[in-house]
């Protein structure tokens, strides 16, 4: 059994390639290794660097039940052409009753602390119960998302619900130029809305396309008005810096 907090062994897992990574995770880990994405452009590159060294490798997103139409189309067309099934995690029925009937569907709008409360109930907690079912969670964090993520290692222990797991980041050192230039090297599905100018997907609400010359990540939640280094949903807060 390998130890993962084994400084060694986290060196070595920091100086591979990304599809080195990749195939390390599933080759070590089966499936107590996940890709956990939210099907942005460094989801689409990743699955794809799985296929080509597994026929199956689990995968798993969070479904708000607000995501975009083209987002589910996304999904569906990965899993037709990769034949997996996408785990879906959606929010827990009692949690989001519970709070839609006390501040309304659209609480997002009121305060910083009501749009952390949403992503709580509709992403954190799901998320949180996907990761008790992995001991290795691959993301597609990038180093040059913002400012609160230009330390995301490509390893690092985090813990989770009380346990340590493995969490990879096999593209933090790729740039948005990289990863575009994959997809269509490799014909790989993509979530379209990337061709209409947004750079990070979410909610359908909550992300909107960027203006030009917008720093990443400013498309979201942008009635805030505030430096995207913190715009975060807290599913990568708790841990190591910096969903995708
Ligand atoms: S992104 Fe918006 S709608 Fe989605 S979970 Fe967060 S606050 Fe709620």
């Amino acid at each position: 059994m390998l130890d993962i907090e084994d400084k060694a062994l986290l060196d070595e897992l920091n100086g591979m390639d990304a599809e080195e990574l990749i195939k390390w995770a599933f080759a070590n880990f089966g499936d107590r290794a996940a890709i956990g994405t939210s099907f942005q452009l460094t989801g689409s590159v990743i699955i794809d660097m799985a296929s080509r060294h597994f026929k199956r490798f689990r995968v798993f997103t969070v479904d708000t039940l607000r995501l975009h139409p083209e987002t589910y189309e996304t999904i569906r067309a990965f899993e037709e052409r990769y034949g997996f099934r996408v785990e879906r995690f959606v929010p827990d029925e009692r949690l989001l009753k519970d709070m839609v009937d006390r501040f309304g569907e659209y609480l997002f709008f009121m305060d910083k602390a009501k749009q952390e409360y949403c992503c709580y109930v509709r992403k954190v907690e799901p998320n949180r119960r996907a990761l008790e079912t992995v001991d290795v969670w691959i993301t597609g964090l990038r180093r040059d998302q913002s400012g609160y993520r230009k330390d995301v290692k490509k390893a690092s222990v985090v813990e989770e619900g009380g346990r340590k797991i493995l969490k990879l980041a096999p593209l933090a050192d790729w740039d948005m130029e990289s990863i575009r230039r994959y997809i269509k090297e490799h014909n790989v599905p993509y979530n379209v809305l990337f061709d209409k100018g947004y750079d990070s997907v979410g909610c359908i609400i909550c992300s909107t396309p960027l203006l030009k010359g917008e720093p990443p990540r400013s498309g979201r939640w942008r009635w805030f008005n505030r430096s995207d280094d913190k715009k975060e949903c807290g599913i990568h807060i708790s841990n190591e810096g910096g969903s995708e």
